[in-house]
């Protein structure tokens, strides 16, 4: 726990005159999480925007004391880190001779800076902050440090002896989420902390988890049809095909071949001829309108024609011959262009 405040004693001191000598206290929870306390100040500490009681924080919250918005970043060596949970609790027992032998060594540096006596370590904090001591049983207390702070540091938080000592886990002790998500937990997609499985929001970074993954999902092109224009989609060419004996539909089933369309979820591909290709590609972020026109000829037949309208000069209308079910694929393309103009920040009927 470290106090925030104007002056010293304070743990980390903030010189502005909207803070109160004692205005807050701050208490690592687990990882990065952090409990910000206001110790009734005048100015009161808000919380990205919010004034607080008493609330869970990051170090990367937009925090205010009264008016004076403040990183926290930068004093996080100065926030004494509570051991990892899964380590068990050692009861401080200084007379155990076991535990004094294993950590004298690690705490020579112990007396150097007693909590609450000395200097603001805010005034420079590099010199100030003292030096992090791995020590090897990370839940002992500093039997070193002198009997006024001991005492404190016993009655208040007994595992963690103040800027002194920085625990610093074995490197085989792992941390609690890399467990792994079980049946009705999940790693968040973007913080990775645990939430439960059925969870909308993650509780610890706050951000929309089904909003993010329709996002995810929309950045994968995904195939909605491909393949050739039908060769014979109105009446009237089946007229000729009659008339001709068959010749017109050679003709109509050569032309067909020669033409590919490829339409995805991102944008539309039309592919012509066999030696010398020629290629025509509509964005749909760039799409403005799709027009489904069906003549009588075509609709007898089932087929319809498919006129993309963009604001692309290049390709201002598209149009796509001999399509069946061309009604659900219009659905689908609206819904994909509405969902490609989203994500790349483009209005609609922006026009870019
Ligand atoms: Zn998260």
């Amino acid at each position: 726990m470290a106090i925030i405040g104007r002056e010293p004693p304070a743990d980390i001191v903030i010189p502005a005159p909207q803070v109160s000598a004692r205005h807050a206290e701050i208490r690592h929870v687990a990882d990065d999480l952090y409990r910000l306390t206001d110790l009734a100040s005048t100015n009161g500490t808000f919380v990205n925007g919010t004034r607080i009681e008493s609330q869970t924080v990051r170090l990367t919250d937009e925090v205010r004391f009264g008016s004076f918005q403040i990183d926290l970043r930068p004093y996080a060596s100065l926030i004494p880190k509570v051991a990892p949970p899964p380590r068990p609790v050692v009861s401080p027992a200084p007379s155990s001779p076991s535990l004094q032998a294993q950590s004298s060594a690690p705490m020579v540096a112990a007396p150097v800076a007693p909590p609450r006596v000395a200097p603001p370590p805010i005034a420079s904090p590099p010199v100030a902050s003292p030096p992090v001591v791995a020590a090897s049983v990370p839940s002992a207390p500093a039997p070193a440090a002198p009997p006024e702070a001991q005492s404190e540091a016993m009655q208040k938080a007994p595992l963690a002896p103040e800027p002194v000592v920085e625990t610093v886990p074995p490197p085989a002790d792992p941390p609690a989420r890399s467990a792994g998500p079980t049946s009705d937990m999940k790693e968040c997609p973007l913080c990775g902390e645990l939430i439960k499985a059925k969870a909308i929001k993650c509780i610890h970074c706050g951000e929309n988890i089904q909003q993010h993954q329709a996002e995810q999902e929309a950045a994968v092109e995904r195939v909605l049809f491909e393949g050739n224009p039908a060769a014979v989609y109105t009446a009237g060419q089946i007229f000729w095909c009659v008339v001709t004996l068959g010749v017109a539909y050679l003709v109509y089933h050569l032309r067909s071949k020669k033409t590919t369309y490829r339409v995805t979820s991102q944008r539309i591909n039309i592919e012509r001829g066999v030696l010398s290709k020629s290629e025509e590609m509509v964005e749909l972020y760039r799409a403005q309108d799709f027009e489904l026109m069906q003549p009588i000829g075509m609709r007898l037949l089932g087929y319809s024609v498919l006129v993309v309208v963009s604001s692309d000069p290049s390709s201002k209308r598209t149009v796509l011959y001999g399509l069946k079910n061309s009604k659900e694929l219009r659905e689908e393309l609206r819904d994909c262009m509405q969902k490609e103009q989203k994500r790349r920040g483009v209005g609609l009927r922006a026009g870019v």
